[in-house]
């Protein structure tokens, strides 16, 4: 097998918090305990959210807590044409298809939810005709590309992946994917010619990426991952997933709840020392 390799990848889209300290720390440890390495990449494809000030300030906090990654560090920003690359692959297998509804719209339309708790799309724009696709993209109707889900299963069948834990050292679990709870994920958005789970997967492959370390709040979102793997045909890691650090309200960190940054917490005289001891390092 392969050097184990481990990614820390934060957005950029505020400071970090003590669930990032967490996230971070869990995979520095668990490359050590592997005898492998960790290196960090900056997931900024949301371009109206991620700022290059946060980013900088991801790299300080990171040296600030002791951890050091490999040069250069890999920008999701900078890598739009693989991103379109594997979308285009989906489509050429008609496994994409573009949706023209709003937010509004699926909100009115869904009668379930995802796994997050969002509307879950009830595939309103599989079922346009190409004609009809055709003429709104030639009207320049907004458009994101979805996967479909459905299809795509009938295609791959039962699909697994291999869990570790509660220690990263244990023995793997096989795991069973469920992707068909998300229904038909975006996979290109409207702003963006990209998604958060097809970036993942393709920079996880393309990195060599042989452990997510993720939190717990990402691990339903796995099944998408492990989908995408076996259409694309790419290698599916191990995957581990850490506890998440609740607030007082008994919620995970964030920073729109007002948790505090980890720089809010060094200017209030925390040491590194206290973060780590805090997060339970
Ligand atoms: N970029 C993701 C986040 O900040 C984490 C990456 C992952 O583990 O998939 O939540």
């Amino acid at each position: 097998m392969s050097k184990p390799l481990l990614r820390f990848a934060p957005s950029p889209n505020g400071y970090l918090h003590l669930g990032h300290a967490l996230s971070a720390l869990v995979t520095w440890d668990a490359a050590e305990k592997l005898g492998g390495s960790a290196l960090l990449r900056i997931e900024d494809i949301d371009i109206g959210r991620c700022k290059p000030d946060f980013a900088e300030a991801i790299l300080e906090d990171l040296a600030w807590l002791g951890l050091d990654w490999p040069e250069p560090v890999l920008c999701q920003s900078d890598r739009f044409e693989p991103y379109a690359d594997a979308a285009n692959h989906l489509r050429r297998a008609d496994l994409l298809y573009p949706c023209f509804c709003s937010r509004a719209e699926i909100a009115e339309q869904a009668t379930d939810t995802d796994p997050d708790g969002a509307p879950l799309y009830p595939g309103t724009c599989r079922h346009l005709s190409n004609a009809e696709r055709i003429e709104r993209l030639e009207r320049g109707d907004p458009v994101q590309f979805r996967l479909d889900t459905e299809t795509a299963l009938a295609r791959t069948g039962m699909l697994t992946y291999s869990v570790i834990g509660p220690t990263i050292l244990d023995r793997p679990q096989i795991r069973y994917a469920r992707p068909q709870r998300w229904g038909d994920v975006v996979l290109q958005r409207k702003d963006v010619p990209t998604s958060y789970h097809l970036s993942v997967v393709v920079d996880d492959a393309a990195q060599g990426i042989t452990h997510v370390t993720r939190g717990k709040d990402l691990e339903a979102a796995t099944d998408i991952h492990v989908l995408l793997q076996m259409l694309l045909g790419l290698p599916s890691p191990y995957y581990h997933f850490h506890r998440l650090i609740k607030g007082a309200d008994g919620e995970k960190l964030a920073k729109s709840r007002g948790s505090p940054s980890l720089r809010d917490l060094r200017a209030d005289g925390w040491t590194a020392e206290d973060v780590r001891r805090a997060v339970g390092f």
